[in-house]
């Protein structure tokens, strides 16, 4: 056992643990962090950092009115009200003035429109009317870099390379931590480990729809995404929440990384499923993509055309011309002269895909697509340029599936302070969590870029104000009991 009882401890150094350390420390708390890994960052690191929140500056200052009430109504429905209105409502409540916390830090977020996640300024999320996406200057890594910085200057203390084995437990109220075999004493604990998306038997207990990508799994999340909190939480009897939702993105069969190295499919292309009809605006944010891929019959394809493929730009591992070749010459990716003989091929009927291709490049080669108004998603991510018809042969048709997981919902349930609540609804004395490792905000539909760090960032920081107040660090009936 150390002699020093720190004020707080966190588990975790990606975005919820890095904004718990630095708001505790702003409230005058000694802070000891811990990081499993040799650098700081985790997932947050990898991410775009896009931020969804309401009402704030930035929206303002492109003319846009906002508030967390509207955000509110939004995130709701698109949950199908199965999460806790009260704690969604803090979220939504706090993560306006949370971007403005880091904006004060030192993140730039231009008061500019953005057409993606990779382009620093405002962008539509997902499906909402109103745009909540922020998309930070030097994405994840720049919000991981002002976090850290902010923690130097406030002396929070950082250990690498030291994964937190276990809680220390006394009398049903947590007092520290276990690392490399030491107990460390403190006033709170933070859990911010992040998910568990690299843990197999996890996935497979948590979040088994992930299965459903089979052979073509892939994990993107950081390889600190352990699941260490759901053993945190066992010692303590937490409950759990958001158990089997998490995020897979659709990807073709092949692809095996995030977009930024695998590079990104050709606008011209149509997914059909195994009616051979095309069924969805294949540029639809991932908050309702992954869903509507899911639940085609016979499931789902992409298709484009000789010119789409060698259209491609050079330089990303998965999309290019050549791999899309080598995969149709491996017979994985299927390839036919014609419409009709590639619907053999894809085992749908050929009348239907004829006629579907067909309508597809009498509209959106035209500039409206009046099923799917792909040429509104076009626009907002501002391309202006019609995809060519796909007319050109040999016709492609690759397997489309979730496959990419990138993060997982499952986790310690906590009320609107961030303190993990036990299998009675009570609030655990001394412990908190945040980001993955705390749940309740993440639910069945992501509600599109910028909702995992959003609550990661938002929920870090509630957590290390509340683990710095007496009166919650103690522990009483949660309001949700
Ligand atoms: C490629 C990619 C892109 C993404 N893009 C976006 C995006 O643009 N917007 C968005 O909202 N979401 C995005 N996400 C999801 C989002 O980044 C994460 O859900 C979020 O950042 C998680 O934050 P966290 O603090 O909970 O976990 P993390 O950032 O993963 O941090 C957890 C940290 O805890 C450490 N740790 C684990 N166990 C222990 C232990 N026992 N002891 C000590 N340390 C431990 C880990 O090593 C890690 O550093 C993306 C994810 C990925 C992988």
């Amino acid at each position: 056992m150390s002699e020093e009882i720190w004020d707080v401890v966190v588990i975790g150094g990606g975005g919820a643990g890095l904004a718990a350390a630095v708001a505790a420390a702003e409230n005058g708390a000694s802070v000891l962090l811990f990081e499993s890994e040799g650098e700081l960052g985790g997932s947050t690191q990898l991410s775009a950092g896009l931020f969804t929140a309401a009402g704030t500056s930035v929206q303002r200052g492109l003319g846009i009115e906002d508030s967390a009430e509207k955000f509110f109504q939004h995130y709701m429905d698109l949950n199908h009200w199965r999460l806790e209105p009260g704690l969604v409502r803090t979220f939504c409540e706090q993560a306006g003035p949370t971007l403005e916390w880091l904006i004060g830090l030192g993140v730039e977020i231009p008061a500019t429109v953005s057409g993606n996640a990779h382009q620093p300024g405002l962008c539509q999320a997902g499906v909402e009317d109103v745009w909540r996406g922020h998309v930070p200057k030097d994405q994840g890594y720049g919000l991981v870099q002002v976090l850290d910085r902010a923690r130097r200057t406030l002396g929070v203390e950082v250990v690498l390379r030291t994964r937190v084995e276990s809680l220390v437990v006394h009398e049903g109220a947590v007092t520290g931590v276990v690392a490399d075999g030491i107990e460390v004493g403190s006033r709170a604990v933070v859990v911010a480990s992040g998910g568990f998306a690299q843990n197999a038997e996890l996935v497979a207990r948590h979040y088994p729809d992930a299965l459903a990508g089979g052979d073509s799994l892939f994990v993107v999340a950081a390889p600190g995404s352990r699941g260490d909190h759901l053993a945190f939480g066992e010692q303590v009897d937490a409950s759990l929440a958001g158990d089997g939702w998490g995020l897979m993105l659709p990807t073709v069969y092949f692809q095996r990384y995030h977009h930024w190295q695998s590079g990104f499919p050709p606008k011209s292309r149509i997914h059909v499923n195994g009616h051979g009809r095309r069924f969805m605006d294949e540029d639809a944010s991932y908050a309702v993509s992954t869903g509507i891929i899911a639940a085609q019959p016979g499931g789902a394809w992409m298709v484009f055309d000789e010119q789409a493929r060698t259209s491609l730009p050079e330089g990303y591992v998965d999309w290019n011309a050549a791999r899309v070749a080598d995969e149709a010459d491996a017979g994985r990716t299927l390839r036919a002269q014609t419409l009709r003989e590639l619907a053999g091929l894809m085992g749908v009927p050929a009348d239907a895909f004829e006629a579907n291709v067909a309508r597809w490049n009498a509209q959106l080669p035209n500039g409206i697509d009046d099923d799917y108004l792909r040429h509104r998603t076009l626009a907002n991510k501002g391309s202006t340029a019609a995809p060519g018809p796909i007319a050109h042969g040999p016709f492609y048709a690759a397997r489309l599936l979730p496959a990419e997981l990138v993060c997982t919902h499952a986790g310690l349930e906590i009320d609107h302070d961030a303190r993990v609540l036990d299998a009675t609804g009570r609030a655990v004395p001394g412990l908190f969590a945040a980001g993955e490792a705390g749940a309740g905000i993440l639910g069945l539909r992501y509600v599109g870029g910028g909702n995992a760090v959003a609550n990661a960032l938002t929920m870090g920081r509630i957590a290390g104000h509340g683990a710095t107040q007496t009166h919650l660090r103690e522990g009483s009936v949660s309001a949700s009991a």
